[in-house]
């Protein structure tokens, strides 16, 4: 079977740690995401993330030299080979620059970009009611996606925290950041004939139910 080397993106708190979470069971593909890469080194304390917390505390973008070679070191692990899901990276121009580059040393190339499209008003109601949980970054939301217990995460009975990074002020530099650096992205890969639309202001069932039907398509195409 072909390779799916799928990226997920669209603003924060469009829904792509909620679906990623549930596209993994759906396809034995693994899900690679910087921030999650980040936070996890934040929590350890190592060098890195002590570089990149004081960008993520502000709502930027942590510098590209600190990010693309952990990117690219994830890429080239063995669970990868068959295909990944990428969420978070490429983040901008250079990035996705720096992608491409990696992807052709191994002679593979970026199957679907998948852009999950909401508005910014609809992000600050997803992000200022988001919760995740302590151990292994769970999302919920406390209205539109409540977990069975309050203040407890489904899947694994940690507590559920707000991040650090989804305080208000924080969230609006983060879409701006965004609409700058990130949007023209949408450019770049119509540009490849890879970019496939989702619109993410459904509800998290109807926009899983959309993205496997794209992902389904891609596979008979790749197959051809
Ligand atoms: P969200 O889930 O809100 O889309 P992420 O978890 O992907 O946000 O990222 C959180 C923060 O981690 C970002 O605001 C940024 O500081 C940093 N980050 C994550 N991925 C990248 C990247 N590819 N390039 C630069 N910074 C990144
Ligand atoms: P991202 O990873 O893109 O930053 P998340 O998956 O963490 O976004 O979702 C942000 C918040 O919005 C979470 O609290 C999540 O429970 C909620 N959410 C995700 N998808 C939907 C949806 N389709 N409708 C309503 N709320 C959603």
């Amino acid at each position: 079977m072909a390779e799916l080397n799928l990226l997920l993106f669209g603003p924060p708190g469009a829904g792509k740690g909620t679906q990623a979470d549930r596209l993994q069971a759906d396809f034995s593909l693994p899900f690679i995401s910087t921030g999650d890469m980040l936070r996890a080194n934040v929590k350890d304390g190592t060098e890195l993330g002590q570089q990149a917390k004081q960008y993520m505390d502000a709502g930027d973008l942590v510098p590209d030299e600190l990010i693309v070679a952990m990117a690219a070191e994830r890429l080239r692990e063995q669970d990868a080979r068959d295909g990944f899901i990428l969420d978070g990276f490429p983040r901008n121009l250079e990035q996705a620059k720096a992608l491409d580059e990696q992807l052709s040393e191994l002679r593979r190339h970026v199957t679907a970009a998948l852009l999950i499209d909401v508005s910014d008003d609809e992000v600050v109601r997803r992000i200022s009611g988001r919760r995740v949980c302590v151990k292994a970054g769970h999302n919920y939301h406390v209205e539109f996606d409540p977990p069975k217990r309050e203040g407890v995460c489904d899947q694994d009975g940690s507590r559920l925290v707000q991040r650090d990074d989804d305080k208000d002020e924080v969230v609006r530099k983060r879409l701006e950041v965004y609409h700058e650096q990130t949007e023209p992205l949408v450019e770049y890969y119509d540009e490849q004939g890879v970019m496939r639309r989702i619109d993410g202001t459904r509800s998290p069932a109807d926009v899983h139910d959309h993205i496997r039907a794209v992902i389904a398509t891609l596979r008979l195409e790749e197959d051809v």
